[in-house]
Formats: structure tokens, sequence, C-alpha cells
């Protein structure tokens, strides 16, 4: 398949990636390692008149800065996340999640920031329009929305897939992006707008340069969970993340973010999961509570699976996912 003709420009830094999306126009997109972009340039989800490509520029090492934060920088790739030493010790649930990205051959090209900033996913989007009898939907400025015929032309509900984004959100983890006009942080949770049709809230010439991790703080557990069809290279079913912290004692849950990925637009909490746990005794009674909780998220039915069947496939998940937390939690405390 022949991709149409575009512009390249290289950029030598990510400030310089940002002053040349300024100057190339609307119409300019970046690239890291373009395993999401590319295919969707090649069934022309994607038109760019230009690309900045950011294959040249080196990644700085994953750090820990003045406040014990981590510092990872957004052109890591996935597989050096989920194989750092640093990571695994310090953040295991982000090394987790890296690797359940796709393939190894994908993690080799794919960057983090490219993972959190990945285009929201139909099955009647991606597809090729040239031979499928599929017109073009609202998102690629048609006239229509196949699987939810009654939605309005500002309505998609394609699905928000990243493995990453809900664990770095339970984590509480921040971006740092660099714009024409310097730079800013901001709480992951809100580069997500919940609009399928424009899912990120990045300004145009705006890129995100890297991502901050607090520390963890002592009795802190983590769980962490994705469903997949075929359990290796797939997009997900769901995706749930949590991490939480205990009291003193190890019997109460003191603080809790569940975060719930793959079902909506964007990376939800879960936030009534949230309080069926936090202030309550762990165990078998605090888990089927949080876990009856997750209705509340409205999961789309997304890539075969019903919403029903991907409201079952949480409470079952969430619940194990818990007690994981709770365990590694219990064993945190009684380390320190
Ligand atoms: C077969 C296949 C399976 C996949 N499976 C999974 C999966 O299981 N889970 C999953 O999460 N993903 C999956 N992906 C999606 C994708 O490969 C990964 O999310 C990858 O991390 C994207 O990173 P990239 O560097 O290749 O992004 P690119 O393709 O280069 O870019 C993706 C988007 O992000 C933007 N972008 C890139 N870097 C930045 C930045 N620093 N700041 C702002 N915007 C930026 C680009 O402009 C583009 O719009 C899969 C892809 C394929 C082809
Ligand atoms: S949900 Fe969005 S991407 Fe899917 S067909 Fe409807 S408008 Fe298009």
């Amino acid at each position: 398949m022949i991709l149409f003709d575009f512009q390249y420009e290289r950029a030598r830094s990510l400030a310089e990636a940002a002053t040349l999306l300024a100057s190339l126009g609307p119409d300019a997109r970046v690239m890291a390692g373009g395993t999401d972009l590319l295919p969707n340039m090649r069934t022309e989800i994607a038109r760019p008149a230009a690309l900045v490509g950011l294959g040249g520029i080196t990644a700085a090492e994953p750090q820990v800065d003045a406040e014990d934060n981590i510092r990872i920088d957004a052109l890591t790739r996935l597989a050096a996340i989920a194989d750092s030493p640093l990571i695994r010790k310090r953040q295991p649930m982000l090394a987790e999640a890296a690797r359940a990205v796709a393939s190894n051959q994908i993690r080799q090209m794919g960057t983090l920031g490219g993972n959190l900033c990945q285009d929201t996913r139909c099955l009647y989007l991606n597809q090729q329009h040239d031979f499928q009898f599929v017109a073009p939907c609202y998102k690629r400025a048609g006239s229509c929305c196949y699987p939810f015929p009654q939605n309005k032309p500002d309505v998609c509900w394609s699905v928000y897939m990243s493995d990453i984004a809900p664990a770095l959100i339970a984590l509480e983890a921040e971006i740092s992006i660099v714009g024409e006009s310097g730079m800013r942080r901001l709480p992951l949770e809100q580069l997500y707008s919940g609009n399928g049709l424009k899912p990120f809230t990045l300004g145009k010439n705006e890129v995100i340069e890297a991502v901050i991790v607090p520390a963890t703080p002592a009795r802190s557990g983590y769980g962490y969970h994705k469903s997949s069809r075929r359990g290796g290279l797939e997009f997900a079913t769901s995706v749930i993340a949590v991490a939480l912290r205990l009291d003193d004692a190890l019997m109460r849950c003191t603080q809790a973010r569940i975060v719930i990925g793959a079902v909506r637009e964007q990376p939800i909490r879960a936030e009534a999961a949230e309080k069926a746990l936090v202030g309550h005794e762990v165990g078998a009674a605090a888990y089927d509570a949080a876990a009856a909780a997750v209705h509340e998220i409205k999961p789309l039915p997304h890539h075969g699976f019903t919403k029903s069947f991907i409201v079952d496939n949480l409470r079952v998940y969430l619940r194990r996912v818990l007690a994981h937390a709770v365990e590694r939690a219990r064993a945190s405390g009684m380390v320190a």
C-alpha cells in the first residue's frame, strides 16, 4: 500500500519539534516510534501534511530527581521501561504495564509519549475504506456513526486503549509538556478530554517531554491486570490499575486510586469503588463492595465485547487485583 505524500522534518530536540510544529502549520504531527501513527496513516485515519520525526533524539535514562520522583523521558522505548532496573524496583506496576503492550518488536520501537498519545480505536474507524464497504464516520469527517447510529456528529465513542496510562494515573504521575512558549506540568489524568473525536488536551504545538512519577509511600501496594482476547499481541478488553495504601496496623485502607482503561474514550477513575474501599478494613467484604461498584464505569461495548461482558470482566478482575495490591502493601509494611 503506497502512502500519500507528506513533508518530513527531523527534530534535534523536543523544543525544536514544538517550533517545527508551529512553523509547519495545523496539519503537522510529531512521530516518535511510528507504531501507532504509521498504521493510522496507512488507513488514512490520520493524513498529516507534514511529520516531525523524533527518532534522531536520544532519550535520557530514567532517573530519580531531587524530590525522589522518577523522571522518564517521553522518548523512552517501552522495552527500556519494562527492563529498567530502577523502574522495576521503584515502580513495578509501570514496568508491568509497559510489558503488557503488544509484542517485543513494537515495544522496541514504541515510546512512552507515543503510547500516552495513541489515537482512540473503533472497529469501524480502523479499517481501510478503499476495499471495505464502510463510509467515513464522524471521526473521519464523514456523516455517520455505524456502531452508535443515534450519536450526534459531535459524539464519538471510540475507545482509548493505552495499557500504560491507567497505571500512571493510579500512581499520580504528571507530564511535563514543552511548547513554543516554554514548559508546563499537568497531572496525566488531565491529558484526556473524554471526547473520542479529540481525545487529548495538548495544544497543537505542544509535545510531551517527560513523565514524572512520585515516590510510593510506605505500606503501599499495587495491582494491575490487562484482559485481552489472546493474551499476547492484542489491544486490551479492559485494563485495571490499582494503587492503595494501608494504615499502620496494615488492616484498613487509607488511600486508593482505581483506574479502569480500554473501556471508554479515556482512562476512568472508579470513584465509587475507591469509596467502597477507603476507610474500611480490607478483606473479602471490601473487595466485593468495590467490585460491585464498577457498574459506575458504564463501559462502551467495543471490539466485539458487549457491555455486560465488560462489566462482568471488571467485577471479577478488580476483586483479584485488589487482593494482590493489599498483599503487596502488607509485605512492604512488614519489610519497613
Ligand atoms: C499491532 C499493534 C498492537 C498494539 N498493541 C498495543 C497494546 O497492546 N497496548 C497499547 O497500549 N498500545 C498498543 N499499540 C499501539 C502503539 O504501538 C503503542 O501505543 C506505542 O507505544 C506508540 O508509541 P509510538 O512511539 O510508536 O507512537 P507514534 O506512532 O510515533 O505516535 C502516536 C501518536 O502520539 C503522538 N506522539 C508521539 N510522541 C509524542 C510526544 N512525545 N508528545 C506528544 N505527542 C506524541 C504522535 O503524533 C501520534 O499522534 C499497538 C500497535 C500495533 C501496531
Ligand atoms: S464511534 Fe467514533 S470512530 Fe467509531 S464509527 Fe462512531 S464516530 Fe467513528
